[in-house]
């Protein structure tokens, strides 16, 4: 039954190089720009960089796509495309 806890780890671990096995990593604000924002990951063993991320504005509008701003389908009826 710990499944959900297996989940936590791997979703937080990345693999090392250096040290030859995933591990858990810190998440660092490396950069901001005005369109993204880019992460670092960097292993908590070691400390070196282990993999990068990178958050544009449109995965932030995706998130916030969840709230009922503006009702948009994805999946429009095949009756109603152009
Ligand atoms: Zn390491």
């Amino acid at each position: 039954m710990s499944q959900q806890q297996f989940e936590n780890f791997t979703a937080s671990s990345l693999y090392c190089e250096k040290c030859k096995a995933a591990k858990p990593v810190r998440e660092r604000l490396l950069l901001i720009l005005p369109d993204r924002e880019l992460y670092d990951y960097l292993c908590s063993d070691c400390g070196s960089s282990v993999g990068q991320r990178e958050v544009t504005a449109g995965d932030k509008m995706m998130a916030r796509a969840a709230a009922p701003r503006r009702p948009r389908r994805t999946l429009a009826p095949p009756g109603l495309m152009p």
